[in-house]
C-alpha cells in the first residue's frame, strides 16, 4: 500500500482522485488469531497497531460490531489534555500527549492534532485554590500548566464575559492541550495496523467468550467462532455487556453523554474553554462549528441519545459566558454511551480469566488517551502483565481500595 505524500497527492490528482487505494482491507476472519481485540474504536485499533508494531505479534484481529470508529470515537468533542491531578493519571495522559505530538508522522495520516490550548475556568475562591493546586501538581509531574488572571483570560478569549452570573476569577491553561480530528484517529490507526497485517473485521459482533479451566479459548461472533489465546476487550460503554459474557462483573455504569454543534461560523474562538462549575465547554472546529458539550445524563442506559434539559442548561451557561453566541443556531445534537468507573479513572487490566484483558472505564474523557491507552494495553496483553504506567489502573484497586480519585479533581469531566 502506498504512503500518503505530496507526490501521491499530485499523482492521484492527475487521475481525478479516482484511483486512491482502499485505506484498509476488508478480510474475512481467519479461524484462529494470537490476539483478538474486541472493539474497533480508537483504543482498540491503537491496541492492535502497537501489538503488531512494538511487540511483533503476528496474527491480530480487531472485531467491530458496526464500523470502525463508529462508537464514542466518532461522537466525542476531541479535547486533548494531560493536566490531571494525581501522579498516576497525569503520567498516563502525558504519555498519550507525547504520542499525540508525533502521531500524524507515525501513522502517515493527518490526525489534525491542533495544540491550541485548553483553558479551565475558575469561578469561585475554592475553584481558584483547586486549580492552582492542580497546576502545581502538574508542574511537579513535568506537565505544562499556567495560571491565568482574568485579564489574561480576556486577552486569549476576547469575547468572554468575565462578570456574568459565573464570574471568571482566573483559569488554568495547558498550551500543549487542544483538539484532534476524531475520525482521522480511528482511520489512521486502522490503516497503519492494516499495513502491519492486522485483520480489521467490521460488522462482526462478539456474542460470547468461550473459556475452559479459567483460560480463554476464543470468541463467538456474528461471523462464527474464532479461536484466540488472548482476547483484549476495548468496548467503552458496552464493556459490562462483554464482561458478562465471561461471568465478570465490572465496577462500571454506562451513561449517555451528549454533545452538540452549531452552524459554521467564521473563526472566533481559537482555544478550548471549559468550566467545571457550570459543566459546559466550547471550542470551534476547523469547519467553523462551535463544538459544545456537557456532563453526563444521570440515568444509566444504552440508548445513544440524551435528555433535553441537559442541553438547555449547558447552552444557558455558554450564552451567559459568551453572550455573542446567543443568536447562533445549533445544527446537530447526539449522544454516546460512556463507561464510568467509581473513581473516574480507567481500568486497563488483566482479569481473573487467563488470556482475557479489559481496557475500559474511560468515561467522558478517553479520546485524549487513545494513543497512550493503546500503547500500554498492547504492552499488557503482550506481556500478560501491566506496564508501569497502567499498573495502578488494574481491576484489583477496587478490592484493595487504592482508588485514584480524579472526580472533581481534573476540571470538567473531559
Ligand atoms: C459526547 C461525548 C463527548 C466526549 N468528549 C470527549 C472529549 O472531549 N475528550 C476526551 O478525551 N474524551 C471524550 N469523550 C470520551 C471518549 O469519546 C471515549 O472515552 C473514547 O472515545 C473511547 O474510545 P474507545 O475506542 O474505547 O470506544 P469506542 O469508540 O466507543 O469503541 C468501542 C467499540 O466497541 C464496539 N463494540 C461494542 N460492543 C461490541 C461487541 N459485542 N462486539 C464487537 N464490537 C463491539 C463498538 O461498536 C465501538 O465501535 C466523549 C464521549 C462522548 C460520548
Amino acid at each position: 500500500m502506498s504512503r500518503y505524500s505530496l507526490f501521491s497527492l499530485i499523482r492521484n490528482g492527475l487521475s481525478n482522485h479516482e484511483r486512491w487505494p482502499r485505506a484498509w482491507r476488508s478480510p474475512e476472519p481467519q479461524p484462529e488469531y494470537d490476539v483478538v481485540v474486541v472493539g474497533g474504536g480508537g483504543h482498540g485499533l491503537a491496541t492492535a497497531y502497537y501489538l503488531a508494531k512494538e511487540h511483533g505479534v503476528k496474527r491480530v484481529a480487531v472485531l467491530e460490531k458496526g464500523w470502525v470508529g463508529g462508537g464514542n470515537t466518532a461522537r466525542n468533542t476531541t479535547i486533548v489534555r494531560s493536566n490531571y491531578l494525581w501522579d498516576e493519571s497525569s503520567q498516563l495522559y502525558e504519555k498519550a500527549m507525547q504520542l499525540w505530538e508525533g502521531l500524524s508522522q507515525t501513522l502517515n495520516y493527518n490526525v489534525m492534532f491542533s495544540q491550541r490550548g485548553v483553558m479551565n475556568l475558575a469561578h469561585t475562591l475554592q475553584d481558584v485554590r483547586d486549580t492552582q493546586r492542580r497546576i502545581s501538581a502538574n508542574r511537579y509531574n513535568g506537565v505544562d500548566g499556567e495560571w491565568l488572571t482574568p485579564a489574561q483570560v480576556k486577552e486569549i478569549v476576547p469575547y468572554i464575559n468575565l462578570d456574568c452570573r459565573y464570574p471568571v476569577l482566573g483559569a488554568s491553561f495547558q498550551r500543549r492541550g487542544g483538539v484532534a480530528r476524531h475520525d482521522a484517529v480511528a482511520w489512521g490507526y486502522a490503516r497503519a495496523a492494516d499495513r502491519l497485517g492486522v485483520d480489521i473485521i467490521e460488522n462482526c459482533p462478539v456474542t460470547g467468550i468461550r473459556r475452559e479451566d479459567g483460560q480463554v479459548l476464543g470468541v463467538e461472533t456474528g461471523k462464527g467462532y474464532i479461536k484466540a489465546a488472548k482476547v483484549a476487550v476495548v468496548a467503552a460503554g458496552h464493556s459490562s455487556v462483554i464482561a458478562d459474557m465471561a461471568g465478570i462483573r465490572l465496577p462500571l455504569e454506562s451513561h449517555p453523554l451528549q454533545a452538540l454543534v452549531s452552524e459554521p461560523l467564521k473563526p472566533v474562538l481559537d482555544t478550548v474553554v471549559m468550566s467545571n462549575a457550570v459543566h459546559a465547554y466550547i471550542s470551534q472546529s476547523d469547519k467553523g462549528d462551535l463544538v459544545i458539550g456537557a456532563g453526563i445524563d444521570q440515568y444509566v442506559g444504552y440508548a445513544q441519545r440524551g435528555s433535553f434539559h441537559l442541553i438547555e442548561s449547558t447552552l444557558q451557561a455558554i450564552v451567559e459566558m459568551f453572550p455573542i453566541f446567543s443568536r447562533v443556531r445549533m445544527n446537530r445534537q447526539w449522544g454516546g454511551i460512556v463507561d464510568v468507573s467509581p473513581d473516574a479513572c480507567p481500568i486497563i487490566s488483566t482479569t481473573p480469566i487467563k488470556g482475557l484483558y479489559f481496557n475500559c472505564g474511560w468515561g467522558t474523557g478517553g479520546f485524549k488517551a487513545t494513543p497512550g491507552s493503546g500503547w500500554v494495553f498492547a504492552y499488557t496483553v503482550a506481556n500478560n502483565a501491566p506496564h508501569r504506567l497502567n499498573a495502578p489502573f488494574s481491576l484489583t484497586r477496587f478490592e484493595t481500595g487504592h482508588l485514584i480519585d480524579e472526580h472533581g479533581a481534573a476540571a470538567v469531566a473531559h
